[in-house]
């Protein structure tokens, strides 16, 4: 019996019904940008148009998973299904579903009760299953290999958006099935910014250059960030470097099953308040991802979760000060019973190009 099943009983619902992209694919295994899956008593039925029915019959789907194609519209069969199966109430998940999502719903499905329900599938989505780890492990691979190949890229007279695209383009090349989020590739004073959009300006020299990015494989997401320097670090910058580095490691090695979140962000934290750089380090220590970049829980300050082994966490802490640049360093880890496995392998010391 499914998760999601299980949360609408508990509702006194016969089924969840999910529309947005993210929660479809996590029921059936199947992506694709329209259609519907119902998770019910026996199985999970998934609604498609012929844009996709063919393709998902022939993806050697769960065995639960029953493809519906949809000729003539994807509510006209949901419906005739909930007919035959005495289905009067459903839940829905509440963070995806727009209002005027739910007004179609209610005049598309009419005879049918809706319950908003917030995170429906729990934290069975939290803890990857061992497919799910295999997935982010091989997204993670093809991000480290592109780190490698971009150092050799990166030189003088190359602008942000030509090493994002490089990166971008390598990514793909090798396994990626698509970006897990816009490549970050930001240098010099930008490189303050910590969501700064790459643009035409050539790399800043003897500058700190942060480089965020991440694949996504099977649906799932990997997530990385190195900082470099094209040419010479200064004195101030080796040390703003080091003690993100040393901040990043503290709080690799707080992760472990029973953990409160908040408690990784302290030790992260507490490295860069002691070297006196507390006030640029803006944003929270890092955030679980799987087949959304940005999952729950996050390891912030006033977090009141509790990290569980098969959790997937991000450790990225940064300082960032204003007009001179920033650095961040970000590993992915798999929380396990007495610690974490890091799923990024590049080096993490400072490298000068
Ligand atoms: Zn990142
Ligand atoms: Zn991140």
């Amino acid at each position: 019996m499914s998760v999601a099943y299980k949360t609408a009983t508990a509702h006194g619902a016969q089924g969840a019904l999910f529309t947005d992209g993210i929660n479809r694919r996590y029921v059936s295994g199947f992506p694709s940008t329209e259609g519907m899956a119902l998770c019910h008593a026996e199985g999970v039925a998934l609604f498609l148009d012929m844009r996709y029915a063919v393709s998902a019959e022939n993806a050697g789907l769960a065995e639960e998973v029953t493809v519906i194609r949809c000729t003539g519209g994807i509510s006209e069969e949901v419906k005739r299904f909930a007919q035959d199966k005495g289905i009067n109430k459903l839940i829905i998940e509440s963070t995806a579903v727009t209002i005027a999502e739910l007004e179609r719903l209610k005049t598309g499905l009419e005879g049918i009760e809706f319950v908003p329900v917030n995170n429906i599938c729990g934290t069975a989505r939290q803890i990857k299953t061992v497919g799910e780890i295999a997935c982010i492990r091989k997204a993670q691979s093809i991000t480290d290999k592109c780190f490698s190949h971009i150092l050799s890229f990166i030189k003088r007279g190359v602008t942000e958006k030509e090493v994002a695209a490089e990166m971008e383009y390598f990514m793909k090349k090798n396994g990626a099935e698509g970006l897990a989020f816009e490549t970050i590739a930001v240098s010099g004073a930008k490189s303050a910014l910590p969501h700064g959009v790459p643009g035409d300006d050539v790399l800043t020299e003897n500058a700190f250059f942060t480089l965020d990015f991440g694949a996504s494989y099977g649906g799932y997401c990997s997530d990385m960030t190195r900082t470099v320097v094209l040419g010479k670090a200064n004195d101030e910058m080796r040390r703003i470097y080091n003690t993100v580095l040393e901040a990043q490691k503290a709080g690799i090695a707080a992760v472990k099953d029973g953990v409160y979140c908040k408690d990784v962000d302290a030790a992260a934290r507490g490295v860069i308040a002691a070297a006196g750089y507390g006030d640029y380090f803006t944003h929270s220590t890092g955030h679980s991802l799987g087949l959304e970049i940005h999952e729950s829980p996050a390891c912030s300050p006033k977090s009141g979760d509790v990290l569980r082994a098969g959790m997937f966490m991000t450790v990225e802490p940064g300082i960032y000060i204003e007009n001179l640049g920033g650095v961040r360093i970000e590993d992915m880890v798999l929380v396990t019973e007495d610690g974490c496995e890091d799923f990024t392998s590049s080096p993490k010391e400072l490298i000068e190009l």
